[in-house]
């Protein structure tokens, strides 16, 4: 009897500990497997990502994925810094890299593990394109919605194989879990679409860290307008089914414009790159 309640009590200390607040919302997520778990899963599946993709290296393309990478990063940690939230990436281990790839995609692990596939270049067109690009997917890692998106089963299958640790290779089931999760290509097979409150969370946040990192907050809204003139047609790619680009979107992006330039200029951020 006694060991039972012991046991309830644990579990309910475990589940409040388990909860997270997402610094740009205040909001409290409960996040079944914690950090310390998920990270180094995600570090895990990156590199074996990286290792069976065509990793394009030192092409001014690529170098701009770096660079634009780079400010993004430095853009989210000084806003977070600023908000009572330093050290909430001190465990991400930020990597930015161009893929060879003709799908129309970017995704961002747990932990700041970026990929952009050349696909996407048409779209994003120069610079400012791909950061709003790198924002938004970034705005997610930070908001830990891929982990919002995976079946409590599912993490707890991924907080079961990181506990046994790990760097044994990737199980196929691992690489599909992640790959549902974060958007890792059609390999696996079913891609699930962020929740369209996580998308609107990943617009508004993404398009403020754009704005800190340099560049114009309206380049988004013209991201977004290019997107939804290239999903007509036939079959959407992938990234365009996950991310429908609805008017609403369009259009809160535009109205949020403002916004992000004027949170930008607390932080000295006077020129938008266009
Ligand atoms: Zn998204």
């Amino acid at each position: 009897m006694k060991t039972k309640t012991t046991l309830i009590l644990l579990g309910a200390v475990g589940l409040f500990l388990a909860c997270t607040t997402n610094p740009f919302t205040g909001k409290k997520t409960l996040a079944l497997v914690p950090n310390s778990q998920i990270l180094p899963m995600a570090f895990q599946q990156y590199d074996a990502f990286l290792s069976e993709n065509n990793v394009v290296t030192n092409t001014s393309e690529a170098l701009m994925v770096k660079r634009v990478g780079e400010k993004i990063k430095n853009a989210s940690e000084t806003w977070l810094n600023a908000n009572g939230y330093s050290g909430y990436t001190s465990d991400y281990r930020w990597e930015y890299n161009l893929v060879q790839d003709d799908q129309i995609n970017a995704w961002c692990m747990p932990g700041g593990k970026i990929v952009v596939y050349t696909g996407i270049l048409p779209i994003t067109q120069d610079e400012a394109g791909l950061a709003a690009v790198m924002g938004h997917e970034v705005a997610h890692a930070l908001a830990n919605h891929g982990q919002q998106r995976m079946s409590a089963g599912q993490l707890q299958q991924i907080g079961a194989v990181a506990g046994t640790i790990a760097v044994s290779g990737s199980s196929q089931e691992t690489q599909q879990i992640f790959g549902t999760a974060y958007g890792l290509g059609t390999q696996f097979g079913v891609m699930l679409p962020f929740s369209r409150s996580h998308e609107t969370e990943a617009d508004i946040i993404g398009q403020q860290i754009m704005a800190i990192a340099g560049y114009e907050p309206l380049e988004a809204v013209e991201l977004w307008q290019r997107m939804k003139a290239n999903s007509g047609g036939q079959a959407p790619p992938e990234f365009m089914s996950t991310h429908p680009s609805s008017d609403t979107r369009i259009n809160n992006l535009q109205a949020n414009a403002d916004n992000a330039r004027a949170e930008a200029r607390r932080f000295g951020v006077t020129s938008f790159k266009r």
